[in-house]
């Protein structure tokens, strides 16, 4: 991916743990690696096709300068948070906040710290069976669209599938979403979950009727094992209620583990081959 850098953005300011710092303020040096196409703008010779690195200054310099903060982490965080947002054609960017004055007692040239920040794709399917199904759907997707992290990029049809895993209940109602999102899995998990509270799931029978079941199955080409999380979902090659709304959406998208694209598991699911 193309680059685009700032390097010492000198910035006063007042971040720190002691209040010495807080008060009297020091310099801080803003080092910005921000990768994002630049092939439009080379070939249009227009800013509005590419990414102003004097925006980029100003707003850096003005942030650092109106907030105060104890962790350089915390102002790496906020100030890639905001330009991510800021500039919606930034696709990731790395940010390195040194202090050269930083109170050690000892001699250094400076302390830092570096961080990578970027935008994720992510599919999410959803399922209801209680109640009103499509309005928990719909409720799951605004909960989401509430988090300035998480961008509802696209939502399929809402199919109507037969309840699966042998438990005696009402038919479900099943759809999918990709979004653009800021935050980890793990996060990104944690929305999921309290969207699912906020439409009063309970968990009381595995596999059993729920108001709203939201589950991660892709997060970029990641794989992911862990107690709480596993990505991509283990069940989607089994499924045909999870396959066909995300066919509509992303019918080449391959599995990382198995290497077949979602039409093609839909394919060999229906078929039990692929043409
Ligand atoms: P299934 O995952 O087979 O569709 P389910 O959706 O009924 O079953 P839940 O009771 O909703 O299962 O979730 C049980 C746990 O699964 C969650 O608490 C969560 O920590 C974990 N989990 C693991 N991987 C995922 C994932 N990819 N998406 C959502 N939850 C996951
Ligand atoms: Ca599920
Ligand atoms: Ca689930």
């Amino acid at each position: 991916m193309d680059k685009i850098r700032i390097h010492n953005l000198k910035v006063f300011a007042h971040h720190g743990v002691y209040e010495a710092e807080n008060q009297l303020g020091q310099m801080f040096l803003v080092n910005v690696e921000a990768s994002c196409h630049t092939r439009k703008a080379g070939c249009s010779d227009a800013l509005e096709d590419s990414v102003s690195y004097g925006v980029m200054a100003r707003e850096i310099h003005a942030y650092m300068q109106s907030h105060t903060c104890q962790l350089l982490e915390t102002v790496a965080e906020q100030l890639a948070e905001m330009l991510l947002l800021a500039h919606p054609m930034l696709e990731s960017i790395t940010l390195e906040i040194r202090k050269p004055w930083a109170p050690v007692g000892l001699p250094l040239d400076y302390v830092s710290v570096e961080i990578t920040r970027g935008w994720h794709t992510a599919y999410i399917a959803l399922g209801s069976n209680l109640g009103d199904k499509e309005g928990y759907l719909q409720a799951g997707i605004h909960h989401l669209k509430q988090c300035s992290q998480i961008m509802v990029e696209q939502v399929s049809s809402f199919f109507v599938t037969e309840p699966y895993g042998g438990v005696e209940q009402d038919d479900f109602l099943n759809g999918c979403i990709k979004v653009r999102t800021l935050l980890s899995p793990f996060e990104l998990l944690e929305k999921m979950q309290e969207a699912e509270y906020a439409s009063g799931r309970e968990r009381l029978i595995h596999w059993g009727p729920r108001t709203l079941d939201l589950d991660l199955l892709f997060y970029d080409q990641e794989i992911i094992s862990s107690p709480t999380l596993v990505v991509p979902h283990p069940e989607i090659p089994k499924r045909t209620f999870v396959l066909e709304p995300l066919a509509e959406l992303a019918p080449w998208l391959r599995h990382p583990q198995t290497g077949l694209t979602v039409q093609e598991m839909l394919q060999k699911l229906q078929t039990g081959h692929l043409s």
